[in-house]
């Protein structure tokens, strides 16, 4: 008789619940989960074929040390000896872990736990800092805590959808077809998209605003002007002045702070310099605008195209913001919504997986979370300064500051901007160890020692996706070969540098009791994670714990589905926070590179192709790396449909087929960012980004670089 075990899908940030069957014969299916809240059983392409990449071809099964298979202990001894004497000799600051948001949060927990408070030092980022690191910063400069207000329900209970830089569709396409659910039911239900390239998400909008790159911050900076100022839009030219019936006043008097000096540099809304701002005509504004204004139930979707900025965080407030200044926030239907990437950026966030983050949402920068933290975790040190985000983490590696590095589940030598200077770097580096479970990546080649990881399927653990639900990873094959999950190699190490009795785990299920217990200890509902209910869970509990959303407090029955509806924020005075907000962006136009390189991610692969590139069906969609440009462009450079182009920055090259579509923008090109030198040669499209960050969150401005086309 089959085995049906329920687990969540290991892509993207809806967090699908999915129910895989294991057959007599070991054949596996599966199928979406009717029961999980976040997907009532439906799933995308690429989950639906799960079962196709499961399969132990190309899997690293033995730890191998300079490309020698060894035992477990020789190579555990190894890291352990050499991070210890590295830390010994140069201090805690020379050695790092880069970590990934496919990690499940017991793997996450463990490795902060050991980098922060054992070794000392706050160098562990994560490639969450690619995806949505300046919704944390946005999030905290805003509500004084990383709380995403909303749930997806408020999707399909909303009157206006407003998705900004997001191609829900395909980025997240199961949340995209619960929206097109609730607007097949509710036809009157607006959708408005906001993205410079016309997506197949903009076939799902009533209205898209393909915008000029980069100008969302000039967009919704003149719709807080426009709140205050309604006369400057023709539909209500008597609307009063200076007491605008569209201002929420009592919410922004007795709940938040800034709101006039956000507004004055908003600065006086003119149609017209908005529309020079943003490449729209006053149409397109005033009929935006306009549905903003006359439907209350607003919700504001957003993703990578606002992140991957160098404005980034200032774009998300510039969200927040209008949602602060109408009330709209944390009520049914209503609020800002950061949609994530991967399956457990939440989760990573929550154990403070960024270099700049403590663990349970605490601060790295507050005396007494430091306190709070040190004392639960009773840790010998602490580090008491933000540790270097991924991009400065790869400089210093290259800087040779940092002499042990240690990756887990991540291939930053493709993914990261600058690729070419962080493959250099990595090879560079003393001593790099990586942990993953393919046996062939860019950067394991790099390795000093390959470390071979549980997959998905024989993980066991949990997750968070976008809207706070934690929901458990399950395991229904047994570890191949001698491979091993990432917690139980990070316990082994940390183990072997002499912190045994804090690493002394018999599983995830007391991880995450430790991780709960961490999250209510001293928390007196003055901190957003908490989820203290969990804190005693045994092995049987955990085995069948059902997906929840957080907060759940110990003794608490919770019934919190949003946050801030009442008004009451994470800050000191408990108020939020208006965030004055240019739009200015650096003007990076040169004419060596006259055009704008937008990268991101196709419908049915996921990151490096690691797992989607096994299956057949999926490679199918797409079945090679592309340039995205406008016939217009096309035609001026003389390259016809289907030739190769070749992209050139002034960090490196790539070759690529043209696909020449009146979906771009003139001026603009987008390629994915999936192909590697595994799977195409010459198709590293992050090698040709430049590593500009925003300068509050760290987070590369990957949609935005600058190239020519030959
Ligand atoms: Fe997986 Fe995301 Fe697709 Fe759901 S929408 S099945 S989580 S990839």
């Amino acid at each position: 008789m089959a085995k049906e075990v329920k687990t969540t899908c290991p892509y993207c940030g809806v967090g699908c619940g999915v129910i895989a069957s294991v057959a007599d014969d070991g054949a596996v299916s599966v199928r979406g989960d009717p029961d999980h809240p976040a997907n009532f059983g439906r799933l995308c392409s690429k989950g639906s074929a799960l079962a196709e990449t499961i399969d132990l071809d190309g899997r690293l099964l033995e730890p191998e040390v300079n490309g020698k298979k060894v035992g477990w202990d020789r190579a555990l001894d190894l890291v352990a000896r050499r991070f210890s004497e590295t830390i010994a000799g140069h201090g805690p600051d020379s050695v790092a872990f880069y970590l990934s948001g496919q990690l499940l949060t017991e793997d996450y927990y463990v490795a902060n736990k050991l980098m922060k408070g054992f070794i000392g030092s706050a160098n562990i980022d994560t490639n969450s800092r690619l995806c949505m690191a300046s919704s944390v910063a946005g999030h905290r400069r805003a509500f004084g805590s990383d709380t995403v207000p909303g749930t997806y329900e408020d999707l399909e209970l909303a009157d206006v959808v407003i998705l900004v830089g997001s191609n829900l569709v395909w980025c997240h396409p199961v949340l995209a077809q619960r929206l097109a659910a609730a607007k097949e039911a509710r036809p009157e239900m607006k959708i408005v998209l906001v993205d410079p390239r016309r997506t197949m998400t903009a076939d799902l909008a009533d209205l898209h605003l393909a915008i000029r790159p980069d100008s969302d911050a000039a967009l919704f900076n003149g719709l807080l002007g426009i709140l205050n100022h309604p006369d400057c839009l023709e539909e209500h030219p008597n609307s009063p002045v200076g007491n605008s019936p569209h201002l929420d006043r009592d919410f922004i008097e007795n709940h938040t702070c800034g709101f006039e000096e956000a507004l004055a540099a908003a600065g006086c809304p003119d149609l017209d310099e908005i529309a020079h701002a943003t490449g729209l005509n006053v149409r397109e504004l005033s009929d935006f605008y306009s549905l903003f204004l006359k439907n209350e139930k607003t919700v504001t979707v957003y993703s990578q195209g606002v992140n991957q900025s160098e404005i980034g965080t200032d774009k998300v407030n510039s969200i927040i913001n209008c949602h602060l200044a109408t009330g709209r926030i944390g009520k049914p239907g209503m609020g800002p919504f950061s949609v994530t990437g991967q399956p457990n950026a939440m989760g990573g966030r929550e154990v403070g997986g960024l270099a700049n983050m403590l663990a349970a949402h605490m601060a790295i920068e507050n005396p007494e979370h430091l306190e709070i933290v040190q004392g639960f975790w009773n840790s010998p040190t602490i580090s008491s300064t933000p540790g270097l985000k991924a991009v400065d983490l790869f400089k210093a590696v290259k800087s040779g500051k940092i002499k042990a590095l240690w990756i887990m589940a991540t291939n930053p030598v493709d993914s990261m901007p600058e690729a070419d200077d962080v493959k250099a770097a990595i090879v560079a580096c003393p001593f790099v160890v990586v942990s993953d479970v393919l046996e062939k990546t860019d950067t394991l080649e790099l390795a000093h020692v390959k470390l071979p990881a549980a997959a998905w399927g024989e993980k066991d653990g949990t997750v968070t996706n976008s809207e706070r639900r934690i929901s458990r990873q399950r395991p229904f094959l047994p570890l191949p070969g001698s491979a091993h999950p990432d917690w139980w190699i990070v316990t082994e190490v940390a183990r072997r540098m002499g912190f045994a009795s804090a690493f002394d785990y018999d599983g995830p299920a007391e991880i995450f009791a430790e991780h709960s217990r961490l999250s209510a200890y001293r928390n007196n509902g003055d901190r957003d994670f908490d989820i203290g209910a969990y804190a005693e869970i045994d092995r049987q509990a955990y085995d069948g714990l059902q997906p929840f959303q957080w907060p759940q407090r110990a003794g608490e029955v919770s019934e919190t589905k949003r946050f801030f509806a009442d008004g009451a924020f994470y800050t000191a005075d408990g108020r939020a926070r208006f965030v004055p907000v240019s739009g200015k962006v650096p003007d990076r136009h040169d004419p060596d590179y006259p055009f704008t390189l937008n990268t991101g991610r196709v419908r049915d692969h996921w990151h490096t192709m690691t797992r989607t590139g096994k299956a057949a069906r999926l490679s199918s969609h797409m079945a090679e790396p592309f340039a995205e440009l406008h016939p217009d462009d096309a035609s001026v450079l003389g390259i016809a449909p289907a030739e190769l182009v070749r992209l050139i920055s002034s960090r490196g090259e790539v070759i690529v087929r043209a696909l020449v579509t009146d979906r771009q923008q003139p001026g603009s090109i987008f390629v994915p960012m999936h192909w590697t030198d595994q799977f195409a040669s010459k198709g590293r499209i992050d090698a040709l980004v430049k590593a500009r960050t925003d300068p509050y969150s760290g987070q590369p401005a990957s949609k935005n670089a600058r190239v020519r086309a030959e």
